[in-house]
């Protein structure tokens, strides 16, 4: 045995000095922080000094995520959840109560929808489904022991407007927590704490983060006793998200403005470019005026009317598989926000669990594609679709 001392490899060694800084926003995965003694540890928990102690109740890379999202909507301590769906989770279980109800917006995300319908009754809070596009529907479905309106301001495959204007005025008369997933129409072309919204929530998975390598969700609340609510939430049901994952996002993040300019660009081109092909039944892109609320559209978003183009293919599911098959380049998958332009279809995805009728009736057809356009030149988009329609037609 040698009698050299022995060396404590579990101990963590201190970070090199170094003159210059690091340039990037350095990823911390510690779950636990050390402190110097219980009476600093108690100034932490009681407000009087900033910090963290365990990464469930928040970490470096949230905030510093959370902080920039925050200034890009307008509103101020804001948290990262582990996905979109977390978010919406940790707005509900935070601010409801059994007995509450909830008017929602009838073309919600899928799981959003069904936890309206099927998860949040068993917990005793009740919702009703409402058209956003039509306000007087969603002051209808209001009940005396309704608490919050859940919207999305351009509805998910067929790209409706909601009529924010007048559902803010609702819910401000009706004293109702007006809460607005951002998610489609991104701070870029709409900020719902301008227009009477209470609560924004987002699925950063999508555009902001952009890259599709992040799941990630954010909430922030007007008020700030919402939002106390909302992050006792988060904390306790353990909706944080991970260090990785924001970091990620907070480098997909630096380029937003730039992939959403471009895209929103290449989705205008390429909605009309759709609308000559043969072998199509109707395109549907806010931006054009053939849109039924191309004029809301531009009232609520000035001139920008986002990546998403959704399109009718004629034909049922064997043109819909043809099209798919004839455009390898393009990613077929059930997602949006990507930098690279994604297609899903909605029968076979987003909207599977709707009965083949509850599709048509929000005209969900067999043929019915949902674009998410993303970064790539026009030519080269262009030029999949047409050879896409070529395969399908002939
Ligand atoms: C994707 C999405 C969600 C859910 O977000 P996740 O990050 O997938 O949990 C919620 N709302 C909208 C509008 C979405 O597109």
């Amino acid at each position: 045995m040698s009698d050299k001392p022995p060396v404590n490899l579990v101990r963590r060694t201190a970070w090199p000095e170094s003159v210059s800084r690091a340039v990037v926003t350095p990823l911390q995965p510690s779950v636990v922080y050390s402190s110097p003694d219980p009476d600093r540890l108690d100034d932490q928990y009681e407000g009087r000094a900033d910090g963290f102690t365990y990464s469930r109740e928040g970490h470096p890379n949230a905030s510093v995520l959370a902080s920039k999202i925050d200034a890009l909507e307008g509103g101020q301590g804001g948290m990262m959840t582990a996905s979109g769906m977390a978010a919406v989770t940790a707005t509900m279980l935070g601010l409801l109560s059994a007995g509450d109800h909830i008017v929602g917006g009838d073309q919600l995300y899928g799981r959003c929808l069904r936890m309206l319908n099927q998860d949040l009754p068993r917990l005793g809070i009740t919702a009703t489904l409402a058209d956003p596009t039509d306000a007087t529907a969603i002051e209808a479905a209001i009940r005396p022991e309704t608490k919050l309106i859940l919207v999305e301001v351009v509805s998910n495959p067929t790209l409706r407007v909601a009529d924010m204007t007048a559902i803010a005025e609702i819910a401000q008369r009706h004293n109702l927590i007006l809460v607005v997933d951002n998610t489609f129409t991104t701070p870029r072309a709409y900020l719902p704490f301008e227009h009477g919204a209470d609560v924004v929530i987002h699925s950063v998975t999508k555009l902001l983060s952009g890259h599709s390598d992040a799941m990630l969700g954010y909430v922030c609340a007007k008020s700030a006793e919402h939002q106390q609510a909302i992050e006792n939430t988060i904390v306790t049901m353990g909706l944080t998200p991970s260090p990785y994952d924001c970091w990620m996002a907070e480098r997909g993040l630096m380029s937003f403005h730039l992939r959403y300019d471009r895209a929103e660009e290449n989705a205008a081109k390429l909605a009309d470019h759709l609308a000559g092909l043969t072998g199509m039944a109707q395109v549907l892109y806010p931006g054009r005026s053939d849109h039924p609320d191309h004029n809301r559209a531009g009232a609520l978003l000035g001139p920008r009317f986002g990546n998403m183009v959704s399109f009718v293919l004629m034909g049922g599911r064997a043109e819909a598989n043809a099209l798919t098959r004839a455009m390898p380049n393009m990613a077929f998958a059930p997602t949006l926000g990507d930098i690279g332009t994604t297609l899903s279809h909605a029968a076979s995805s987003s909207h599977r669990g709707l009965t083949p009728e509850g599709r048509a009736a929000l005209g969900i057809t067999e043929g019915f594609f949902r674009v998410s356009v993303g970064v790539e030149d026009i030519e080269l988009l262009k030029s999949d679709f047409t050879k896409g329609f070529a395969a399908v037609s002939g």
